[in-house]
């Protein structure tokens, strides 16, 4: 039987070109949206014309009732989840000193709590059938820390400790989780930035680009067809931060 995979956040950016990815893999995806229906609705019609059915699910992450009905809905229609691409995530740049318990609570709770929620959630199934596998896009500045992004910081910090602890405890399940911290990658997340800024960062990376949805998903890729790599942080940024 085919593999199942959910990956969230995939209406836009990374995950989008995680769910295309995948997809043309013959693995079965389900793909997550919350804000962007019409651009989720966009991606399920353009695989169509590839003759690639995708289910396109809205789901609030961050909510614990949402992300129960997203694994309930992958349960009953297809009886297992193979794969959990926690991808979903949101930036915030403020000095710190004005940063509110909201904008904790908004970013932990859509960066790091819904990891949380989903592995908690879909592990069960994987446990029964001994078999799974994990990504958490987490983020360089996790590795590295970020001036300006604080809780950014500490929730991708939290994503790869999440990662770490739960391969240990997972393995002899079979289950293998990793993280792809990446770095600059051209998507939304990045598009206040100005065309000086792109040049300047640019210059800061010994491959001399900056990253690509594709790069992500090209590992993502790698990761599932692989069967030892657990309890790793993988970090795609072109040789901008070598740790
Ligand atoms: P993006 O283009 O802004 O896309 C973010 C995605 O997350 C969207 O599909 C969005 O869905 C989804 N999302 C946000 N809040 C959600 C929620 N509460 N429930 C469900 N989905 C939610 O960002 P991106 O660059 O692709 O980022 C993807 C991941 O990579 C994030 O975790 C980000 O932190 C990480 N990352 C990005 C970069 C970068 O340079 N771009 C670097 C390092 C790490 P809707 O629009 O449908 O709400």
């Amino acid at each position: 039987m085919e593999k199942i995979a959910i990956i969230t956040g995939a209406s836009r950016g990374i995950g989008r070109e995680i769910a295309k990815t995948l997809a043309r893999e013959k693995i079965k995806v389900i793909a997550n949206y919350y804000n962007s229906e019409k651009q989720a609705i966009e991606l399920q019609k353009e695989l169509k014309q590839e003759n690639i059915e995708i289910d396109i699910i809205k789901a609030d992450v961050s909510k614990r009732e949402d992300v129960k009905k997203l694994v309930k809905f992958a349960i009953e229609k297809y009886g297992k989840i193979d794969i959990l691409v926690n991808n979903a995530g949101i930036s915030e740049y403020k000095l710190f000193s004005d940063e509110t318990d909201e904008d904790w609570n908004r970013v932990i709770n859509t960066n790091l709590y819904s990891a949380f929620a989903m592995c908690q959630e879909v592990i069960p199934n994987m446990i029964y059938n001994k078999s799974g596998c994990i990504i958490n896009i987490s983020s360089i500045w996790g590795l590295v820390g970020a001036s300006l992004e604080v809780i950014y910081s500490v929730s991708k910090a939290g994503m790869d400790g999440l990662t770490k602890a739960l391969a240990k405890e997972l393995g002899p399940s079979n289950i293998r989780v990793n993280s792809i911290a990446p770095g600059a990658i051209d998507t939304d997340m990045n598009k206040d930035m100005t065309q000086e800024e792109w040049k300047e960062l640019k210059e800061e990376i010994p491959m001399e680009r900056i990253g690509l949805p594709e790069d992500i998903a090209k590992c993502v890729k790698w990761l599932i067809e692989d069967s030892y790599t657990t309890g790793q942080v993988i970090s795609i940024n072109g040789g901008w931060v070598i740790t």
